[in-house]
């Protein structure tokens, strides 16, 4: 299948314009980088702070049966114990004799090394949690982990949500945060990194209604994506087969993105059943279940789990929004990212530093800001400038030229159409809202 789909591009153009342009660096770069750590730039944290935002806005805002929640990175190491991360989260993993490379034995082929052809070590168990000692002894009974997922921070505080909020099952809680994993195989830019952030809703429900639960954010989840602009081509659904199922799900759909090395999940979305409140209901010896006043009943409820990565919905937005075009001969870069996701939403460029005109640009750049980020242009030739404007996906960009300071008009110029329109100063807010939507 994934013959006929493309890629918009490589990832190293992607690498490159996301540095060039300051989306994205490699960590620590002076020091010569920290393998798989990245930074995000000025523009790549407006970028990613607007996809969680979209997130957020679907998830929780425009919902009634949803509530947000912002738990602590470390947690008591019983935790773990109960969710099943000690002793069981773990790749197993293999050695190159030869070449001395690391891989996930799940992810080769054959049994001999995929880079060499050398011969590979036997498959060890490696935990793919982070420890650290909490308090200035390092003992284990200090121990503690970095969370290798956000979701636990959810289940532990069931019973906190429900009594503080009138919330009633079917109900959900939303939370973004960083999450941890010592993974083997990091790589692919920022699709698997050791340190990432997640977008995970832990939905609950009443056994017996969460098949048709689970399906309905299936959908849900899916159309997001869409929404926000990538191609359908480029998305699919995967079920997971029924030796793939972690042994407490029951079943489990994986939304995967066209990335330049292929299909890769984007996003998990799982019926946990009820193994992990039980879980900790039997290692933290509090009750987990429900008291449902609809129909008398006490029940553990069963969760939907719809778990994305932020980094790699990014990397997909990004890498989707990547245009080459022809424009009079030479080639114009353009993100083409939905207007909601671009890191500035307008950018104002005075056609000289002389005043008053640039008096008069400067004005308009501080009123526009109270209502988006607006980046602000005055080097260079204006052809340049437009083209960096394309390149960082800004969707208008507001001209002031001389005759801007006779006839109080300016020229607004469409990213995506590079059409132009001349528009009087005094409308110009009122024009950008009804084009962006916002
Ligand atoms: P994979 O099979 O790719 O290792 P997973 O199935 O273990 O991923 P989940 O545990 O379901 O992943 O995590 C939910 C989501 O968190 C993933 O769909 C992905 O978007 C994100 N995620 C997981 N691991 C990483 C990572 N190492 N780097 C970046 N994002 C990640």
């Amino acid at each position: 299948m994934g013959d006929q789909v493309q890629a918009t591009t490589t990832m190293e153009k992607i690498v490159s314009l996301a540095k060039r342009r300051g989306f994205i660096f490699q960590s620590s770069e002076i020091y010569g980088g920290l393998n798989s750590c990245w930074d995000y730039g000025p523009l790549g944290v407006e970028l990613k702070n607007n996809v969680k935002r979209a997130w957020w806005k679907a998830v929780v805002q425009m919902r009634d049966d949803m509530v947000g929640l912002d738990s602590s990175i470390l947690m008591h190491p019983r935790v773990w114990e109960a969710s099943g991360h000690v002793a069981g989260f773990s790749d197993p993993l293999v050695d190159c004799k030869q070449c001395r490379q690391r891989f996930r034995a799940d992810h080769l082929e054959g049994d001999r090394c995929p880079e060499c052809g050398g011969e590979l070590t036997e498959a060890r168990q490696f935990n793919l949690m982070f420890k650290t000692f909490m308090g200035p002894v390092e003992e284990s009974a200090a121990v503690v982990y970095l969370r290798p997922e956000t979701a636990q921070g959810i289940f532990v505080n069931f019973q906190n949500v429900l009594t503080s909020t009138r919330m009633k099952i079917p109900f959900g809680i939303a939370q973004i945060g960083k999450s941890f994993r010592n993974e083997i195989t990091p790589g692919n830019f920022t699709f698997r990194t050791r340190e990432f952030e997640q977008m995970e809703i832990e939905y609950f429900v009443r056994p017996g209604t969460d098949e048709a639960v689970h399906e309905q954010w299936i959908k849900d989840r899916f159309q997001w994506y869409l929404d926000y602009g990538i191609t359908p081509e480029r998305l699919r659904l995967r079920p997971h087969d029924q030796d793939e199922l972690a042994h407490y799900a029951r079943a489990c759909s994986d939304i995967e993105y066209y990335f330049p090395m292929g299909w890769s999940e984007l996003e998990g979305i799982a019926n946990r059943t009820d193994f992990d409140l039980k879980q900790h209901e039997k290692y933290s010896g509090c009750r987990m279940d429900y008291f449902d006043p609809a129909t008398n009943e006490h029940y553990v409820p069963y969760v939907i789990e719809p778990s994305a990565g932020a980094d790699r919905a990014t990397l997909a937005f990004l890498l989707d929004a990547y245009h080459e075009e022809e424009v009079n001969g030479e080639t114009r870069v353009v993100l083409k990212l939905h207007y909601a996701l671009a890191p500035y939403k307008v950018a104002v460029l005075p056609l000289s530093r002389k005043e008053p005109l640039v008096n008069l640009a400067n004005e308009l750049w501080r009123s526009l800001r109270k209502n988006w980020m607006v980046d602000y242009d005055d080097s260079k030739a204006i052809g340049r400038r437009y083209r960096r404007q394309d390149e960082i996906g800004t969707p208008f960009c507001v001209t002031v030229d001389f005759q801007s300071l006779e006839d109080n008009m300016v020229t607004v110029r469409d990213r995506d159409t590079m059409n132009q329109d001349r528009v009087p100063i005094a409308e110009l807010e009122q024009y950008l809202k009804e084009k962006l939507g916002f």
